[in-house]
């Protein structure tokens, strides 16, 4: 299975932040959007980072609730991991699970073209898993 089948069939909305917003700001998208990590992105699209609920409640239990005030740029990861449509999703699990994330960008030649994250990674394993059952049930069945 590849990352393009899973944006496929969840799409390719990507939810992103600008550095200069405030954790405040993210938080608030997190929660409106029902999701765990924001892409950082510039003026032009072009990722600067990832922001993840999981950095805003370290930065909260190091510092206290005021640096909800702060920018994203002081708590987000720069260095972010990103991957493409044709990578297989058995590479992306290996990588998540080295990496410790559980939010992986996907760039088609280069720019931002959709978000996997360690759900829609276990949906997609168990689908598959179910459709393998139904067809040996079906292969039994009519044997
Ligand atoms: P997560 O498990 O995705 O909530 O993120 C855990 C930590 O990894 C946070 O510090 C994130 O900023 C960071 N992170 C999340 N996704 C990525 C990624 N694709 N590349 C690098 N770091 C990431």
């Amino acid at each position: 299975m590849s990352v393009a089948r899973v944006l496929a069939r969840k799409g390719h909305d990507v939810i992103t932040v600008s550095a200069q917003n405030t954790l405040q700001v993210v938080a608030g998208i997190l929660a409106i959007r029902r999701v765990g990590a924001a892409v950082v992105v510039d003026a032009h699209g072009v990722i600067a980072g990832i922001i993840s609920e999981r950095d805003i409640i370290r930065a909260i239990g190091e510092s206290g609730p005021s640096v909800l005030d702060k920018p994203v740029s002081a708590y987000m990861t720069a260095k972010v991991f990103t991957t493409t449509p044709a990578a297989s999703l058995a590479s992306l699990m290996q990588a998540m699970t080295e990496g410790r994330f559980r939010h992986v960008p996907v760039l088609t030649n280069g720019a931002l073209d959709g978000l996997i994250s360690i759900g829609d990674v276990v949906k997609t394993h168990l689908d598959d898993l179910e459709n393998e059952h139904r067809a040996m049930r079906d292969y039994i069945a009519t044997a």
